[in-house]
């Protein structure tokens, strides 16, 4: 039997790239691999074994993992006993291509066959290259350990959906992540709990379509509403999130609990990716402009100070000016606390790959521009917090001498002059100042 003691470990570098869900999978793949004989390490040079868990959502995304592997080559010549993976979207995508475009890379492990890992590394170890892109029977989140004792930092990501059956004309996560799954309410409770008895106080909640969650539960199929309400039960679960939601699957009882459920914060990230009803169905969204703004009315109305985020893609094949000045409308309409904006990327095999582009030098400039009114708008939104009562969660210590960092209920990273303050705690605090992505505050 393996000797897992410190002295003994070997060391793994992990770097994540793309979303929350990614983050997620890197912490499951370096709990799966403690059971190896891995620890982690800050740096690829002394490391015996380097995984990149990747992201495929944008063409960029992709070649930079190519270019990061190059940097590799040196250091696999000089120890060439390193074991050098490509784990998550692109791994899934590109598959066996990964290793003839780089042959340094000893194994390619998909989004959905990571909890295999383990079996992978050991066949590294004898000399043969492993690949597996599979979307196994078993179910993943089976077969990983439960979540160690450890304490850990007071925030915390859980997934509780995979996959994505709405095929949005743009995007690869209906073919690299699958068909919609969703984990059951035991199981998701039981790893709340873990995380909970290992300082824990707040859990986001993720899925590529989380509010399409649908787990199994003694009771019958439960929404995401429902799921909420479980979790709500936790002692010492203090602040529940969720993220990415689709417009057509905010379902009432989801919006109650936005009025009702104290733990469950006024934020959402509620994407809409145009404001033109034209380019709306060209995307295959399914909602159009009006039915996305009477969405966020009947939100708004159950949970009024609710802060909102968004993503946008900007340059869909055959945008107009027009169709963008109705996107730029829409957030002047609706006002975004928060949001994340895209130039569109073709993704081959995707529908939209096939349709016209827009002119480069045009899609840059329309970016720029949408940026430059979220940004007014997110530093407007954040300004009139001055002199609001907000609680803070810490998440670490500040680097003013008695001073803690941390997250409003609306997500803004404040700091707090609280001499007395511990990771973990969450006060009230008085917002006093606002800079340029944080706010000041003083305890009230
Ligand atoms: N499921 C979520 C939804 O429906 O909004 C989003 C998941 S996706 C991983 C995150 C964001 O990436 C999308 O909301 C979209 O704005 C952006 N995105 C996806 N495909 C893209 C593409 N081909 N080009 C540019 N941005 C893209
Ligand atoms: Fe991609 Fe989200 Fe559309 Fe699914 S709903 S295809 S994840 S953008």
């Amino acid at each position: 039997m393996a000797d897992n003691t410190t002295a003994e470990k070997k060391k793994l570098f992990i770097k994540t790239y793309g979303c929350q869900m990614n983050v997620y999978d890197s912490e499951r793949m370096v709990e799966a691999m403690d059971g190896a004989g891995y620890e982690t390490t800050d740096t690829p040079d002394d490391a015996d074994m380097i995984l990149l868990n990747t992201c495929h959502i944008r063409e960029k995304a992709a070649e930079k993992v190519y270019s990061e592997l190059g940097r590799f080559k040196g250091l696999k010549a000089e120890k060439p006993d390193l074991k050098i993976g490509v784990a998550g979207c692109v791994a899934q995508a590109e598959g066996k291509e990964i290793m003839r475009r780089q042959p340094i890379v000893d194994l390619v492990v998909g989004p959905q066959a990571y909890h295999r890992l383990p079996e992978m590394e050991a066949k590294t170890q004898e000399g043969a290259k492993a690949l597996d892109t599979d979307f196994p029977e078993e179910d993943k989140f089976e077969k990983l350990k439960r979540r160690p004792k450890a304490k850990r930092a007071p925030t915390a990501f859980l997934t509780v959906q995979e996959g994505c059956d709405k095929f949005c004309a743009f995007c690869v996560v209906p073919y690299t992540r699958g068909a919609e799954v969703s984990r059951p309410v035991d199981r998701v409770i039981t790893e709340a709990q873990d995380l909970v008895e290992r300082g824990v106080r707040e859990i986001t909640l993720l899925g590529q379509n989380v509010n399409a969650y649908h787990g199994t539960h003694s009771s019958g199929d439960m929404t995401l509403a429902g799921l909420i309400w479980e979790l709500d039960k936790i002692d010492g679960l203090e602040r529940i999130r969720f993220t990415t939601s689709h417009p057509n699957d905010m379902m009432d009882d989801l919006i109650e609990a936005h009025g009702t459920c104290s733990k469950l914060m006024p934020y959402l990230h509620l994407p809409v990716q145009s404001g033109s009803d034209k380019i709306l169905k060209r995307m295959n969204r399914n909602h159009d402009r009006d039915s996305y703004i009477k969405l966020i009315e009947r939100i708004r109305a159950a949970r009024p100070d609710l802060m909102l985020s968004g993503d946008f893609i900007v340059g869909f094949p055959e945008e107009t000016e027009a169709d963008f000045q109705d996107t730029l409308d829409l957030i002047k309409e609706v006002k975004y606390g928060q949001a994340y904006s895209f130039k569109y990327s073709t993704r081959p095999g995707t529908p939209a790959a096939e349709r016209p582009l827009v002119d480069e030098a045009e899609a840059n400039d329309r970016l720029q521009r949408l940026q430059a009114l979220l940004s007014t708008q997110q530093k407007e939104i954040q300004n009139s917090m001055v002199g609001r009562e907000v609680n803070v969660l810490y998440e670490k210590a500040g680097r003013l001498e008695g001073q803690m960092v941390g997250k409003s209920d609306y997500l803004h990273a404040v700091f707090v002059a609280d001499p007395k303050g511990k990771v973990g705690d969450i006060k009230r605090v008085r917002i006093v100042e606002s800079s340029a992505n944080s706010l000041g505050a003083v305890l009230v």
